[in-house]
């Protein structure tokens, strides 16, 4: 990625930077492994990153979208997303959730919990609509990825334990205000291991064998989203591997005739289009350690909190330095830190960086998903901007 640090020093910071080419080029390299077969639909998992802009260009794009609140539901309708290609996800669906969405006429609820399958019987037969429904099953495969976003093994929260699959389907096809179209997947986040994702192929295709002896036929299938992306050569692999996903799907699911299979993607589409931008406040130079301290923290981007993730951070203000200096300066390892009065309010530890002076810029890279919507005002912050490049 291409930084023009002249504009750049203009820019009030911290702040989100956008590289709409960049989002461009991932979405045709989707469209590239999707677009030969015309029952595969990709929806974009809103709740990796909202930006209106970026959704508007994902929508224009032709993906569908999936939804985790009402106000995602909105966010989606706003930004041009068809109200058919809207998917409703989410373990908790408040009642004024399931009312906007039965009167959007969205695509699809992704039901959680029989308890749920009740209450969106109850408000679409009181407002004479019918509910399209799957039902998230808890395939109870392991994700090798950060506990904190594994979401398929049996102890997580999430779907409908597997061995009550068939209870929960005759009870919907019962309803009358329900329409019972498919299962629903969603194993994790961050997956590098396409091994995972054939698990879950594996355990889909037992359970379509269950269905054909029940004589049950599915419209759609949905395995989720949760493909990784490389936070540790953000230049190397700007484009997640699209290939590698989507063929192990091709090659693993046993699909009926007729069949849709729907994917949601998050994280994989949007994370390598973003930086964020943040100024150097201080070199501090303790004891033991050296700290650059920066203007972003915890409240712009979370993720080294919250899962103890490491982004790619960049010095472009001693790039630029370094461009015109006949010796490359020797790096220092700096602990690179933000203002907010939490320990845990660290980017980096011991982390290589040329010598770094009060002012200059810094880009943490990959910052595209789950950055600017997980933002938050603690310490009375203001939430960042967001910028187009
Ligand atoms: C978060 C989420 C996604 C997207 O996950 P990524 O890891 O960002 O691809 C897809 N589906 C559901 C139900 C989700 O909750």
């Amino acid at each position: 990625m291409l930084f023009d640090t002249t504009h750049l020093q203009s820019l009030q910071t911290p702040c989100y930077l956008y590289d709409t080419e960049l989002l461009a080029r991932t979405l045709d390299a989707i469209h590239a492994e999707t677009q030969q077969h015309d029952n595969y639909h990709v929806h974009y998992a809103i709740k990796a990153n909202a930006n209106p802009d970026v959704l508007r260009q994902i929508a224009a794009a032709g993906f569908g979208a999936d939804c985790v609140s009402g106000g995602e539901i909105r966010a989606a309708l706003d930004a041009g997303f068809p109200a058919s290609e809207i998917a409703f996800a989410g373990v908790g669906k408040a009642d004024w959730e399931i009312k906007l969405a039965l009167k959007a006429s969205i695509g699809m609820f992704n039901v959680e919990s029989i308890e749920e399958l009740d209450v969106i019987e109850q408000l679409a037969t009181e407002l004479n609509m019918r509910a399209r429904v799957s039902f998230r099953i808890n395939p109870d495969v392991g994700a090798h990825t950060h506990a904190h976003i594994t979401t398929g093994r049996a102890e997580d929260k999430f779907g409908i334990a597997k061995d009550d699959m068939i209870a929960v389907l005759r009870r919907a096809m019962d309803m009358t205000h329900i329409d019972v179209i498919g299962l629903h997947f969603h194993i994790g986040s961050q997956l590098l291991v396409m091994d995972d994702f054939a698990a879950l192929c594996v355990r889909i295709n037992e359970l379509q064998d269950v269905l054909d002896a029940e004589g049950i036929a599915l419209h759609n299938i949905n395995v989720g989203g949760g493909l990784g992306i490389d936070y540790d050569q953000p230049d190397v692999h700007p484009v997640p591997d699209f290939h590698a996903y989507f063929s192990t799907f091709t090659d693993g699911l046993q699909l009926r005739p007729g069949q849709q299979l729907h994917f949601e993607l998050g994280r994989a589409v949007v994370a390598q289009m973003g930086t964020l931008l943040t100024r150097v406040l201080y070199v501090k130079h303790g004891h033991e350690q050296q700290f650059v301290i920066v203007d972003a923290g915890m409240t712009e981007l979370i993720r080294p909190a919250l899962y103890g993730a490491l982004h790619q951070i960049d010095n472009l203000s001693a790039a630029e330095r370094g461009a015109s200096a006949a010796v490359a300066p020797t790096p220092i390892l700096y602990d690179v830190v933000g203002p907010i009065c939490e320990s845990s309010d660290v980017f980096a530890r011991d982390y290589a960086l040329p010598p770094t002076l009060r002012g200059d810029l810094l880009a943490i890279r990959s910052a595209g998903a789950y950055g600017e919507t997980m933002a938050s005002t603690y310490n009375c912050r203001p939430l960042p901007a967001a910028h187009l490049i």
